[in-house]
Parts: C-alpha cells; structure tokens; sequence
C-alpha cells in the first residue's frame, strides 16, 4: 500500500510521453518529425477525439492531415514523434463521427499515454481558439514554436497559453464531517467540494481560505490547510489544485457549524459525517462527482473507502 500523503494516478494528470520542449524551436527537426512516416498525429475538436470499441486513441499519420490543418508538436515515445491536429466539423464528418468522445467522457478510462496526449491537445486548441489576436495591437497573431506560442507579426510580442490555477478542497469540522455544496447552476441533489479561481496576487493556500469563506461564510484555520495533488481541468484551461484544511477552532466542538451560502455560485452546503454520506449515496438522494474529477477523490481520500457506483452525477 502507498505511503505516499498526495492523491495517486489522478485521471488526468497521467501521461507518460516525453514532451521534448527543446524541438519546439527547432524547425529543421520538426520538419523532418512531420515527414517521418511512424509519427503519429491525434485529430481534437471541440474536446473530443475519435476512439476504439477499446478506448483508446485513433491517430493518424500525417499525410492524413491536410496542409493547412493547424498542428502541435506533443512529444516523443519510444521513437514515435506525436502531434495533434486541431481539425474541424467536416474533418469530423469524414472520420467515422459517432467514434468522436470527449475527453471528460473517456479521461478515466484512456491509458495514461492516451489520456496524457488529449489532455494537452484539448488544453493547446482551446487556448488557440480563444486567443487568435495580440492583445498589445489588436491584429492576428501566426502560431509558432510548433503550436506552443503565438506570435504577433507587427510587434513580435510572443504570447503563451494560459492556464488557470483554481483551488478546490475538502474542509472539515471538528468531527471530521465533510463540507460539501451544490452550485447554482446544477441539479438539485448534486454535490461536490467547494472550489474557486486564485486571484491575481494570491497564494493558493489563501484562496482556499477565501473561497471557503465566501462561498459558506466558514471560516478555515489556515495553519491545518494542506496540498493534495493537481491535475489539468482543460475545459477551457483550468489547474485544479487539490487541497484539504480544516474549520477555525473558534467554533464550538460540539454544534455543526452554521453555513450561509453566497447565493450567486453556491445553492446549498451542508456536512455530512462518513455514514451521512455513504447512506445519502446509496439512497440516490444526492449525488457526487464523477470519478474522473479531483473532487472525487478528495471525497474518497477523506471517506477511506469507494464511493457508491450510483453515485456518480455526470
Ligand atoms: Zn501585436
């Protein structure tokens, strides 16, 4: 049994393909990489790619992808140089569509090469599909360094892509209960952990402390909070980093501690004890995320043992 004190295997934070950034400028090697008849190239739209009965990836080599297709460089496994193709609907249409699945679908079940591959194909076309001009001078920037900048030809201003760093955690009580929550925009009876955005200027840990007190007015002791693990969340381009504290002991030991949701991203909260939880699941009066998220885990790690299969909300 692992000792290790951080989540293992996160679904999405598995790859194991080289990403040899240092080819990236180099445009005589990337050259002879395309032409290389065994590399291999993952067609991505709108966060799907085409799969086996087997859930794996279908790639392509490149003489499948026409020239004016934009492409990313991914990185190189035993020998076989990887891109991704960032290809559109009628791409789609020609290539067997009902195989295309998105990533949040198949990321759980993908081998960790697969899963790793499409994480950051899926992350790369985002980014590119949302900022397609310099924010300096306003005109279109040419995608460079092997689909890993874009470039703005007037004032060569080199822009990279963004990602979010979000913090999502487990807070507990004195009694070991879990603060869970539903936001505004789900189902009643959804369930999950509460998260947010780090603000510019802000570390990590204190958006935990933040967020946990605007979004259910609890006030975290920030002495007990305490990193988990991270993983890409690519939809659009988030970082979610995993982490766990616990309630101020200012609060009585004895009596739950209040909640007073925001209203404007959080619905409800509510904590439950380990039992509180398994029976609710069981019973399908609540329901949690998927194990594909970080959320999930959080959850397990907390509750030390699976959660119900019916329990899954997505
Ligand atoms: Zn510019």
């Amino acid at each position: 049994m692992s000792t290790s004190p951080l989540l293992e295997d996160l679904a999405l934070a598995r790859s194991t393909v080289d990403r040899s950034a240092h080819f990236r400028k180099d445009s005589e090697a990337m050259s002879r990489a395309w032409a290389d008849t065994s590399s291999r190239v993952l067609p991505v739209y709108r966060g799907s790619a085409s799969t086996t009965p087997e859930n794996e990836l279908r790639y392509l080599p490149t003489a499948a992808i026409a020239a004016n297709t934009p492409v990313a460089f991914l990185g190189c496994e035993s020998g076989v140089w990887y891109f991704c193709a960032f290809v559109d609907q009628e791409f789609v249409d020609q290539h067997d569509p009902e195989s295309w699945r998105n990533l949040r679908v198949i990321g759980a079940v993908l081998n960790a090469r697969d899963a790793g591959l499409l994480v950051t194909g899926v992350a790369l076309a985002n980014w590119h599909e949302t900022h397609t001009h310099c924010p300096r001078c306003g005109i279109h920037t040419s995608v460079t360094d092997a689909g890993w900048t874009r470039t703005c030809p007037a004032d060569n201003s080199v822009h990279f892509p963004r990602t979010d760093p979000a913090v999502i955690m487990l807070i507990t009580d004195h009694q070991d209960r879990a603060l869970l929550a539903r936001q505004v925009r789900w189902q009643p009876g959804w369930l999950s952990v509460l998260a947010g955005f780090v603000e510019s200027g802000e570390s990590a840990e204190a958006a935990v402390v933040r967020e946990t007190a605007e979004e259910a007015g609890v006030e975290v002791n920030p002495q007990t909070v305490q990193y988990l693990g991270s993983q890409p969340w690519p939809f659009p381009n988030s970082l979610m980093l995993g982490y766990q504290a616990r309630a101020s002991s200012k609060y009585s030991l004895e009596a739950r501690i209040d909640l007073t949701v925001d209203g404007e991203e959080i619905a409800h909260a509510q904590w439950f004890s380990r039992s509180e939880l398994i029976d609710a699941s069981r019973a399908k009066e609540i329901h949690l995320p998927p194990p594909i998220s970080i959320a999930h885990r959080l959850i397990v790690h907390w509750l030390g043992e699976p959660l119900p299969r019916e329990s899954a909300f997505r």
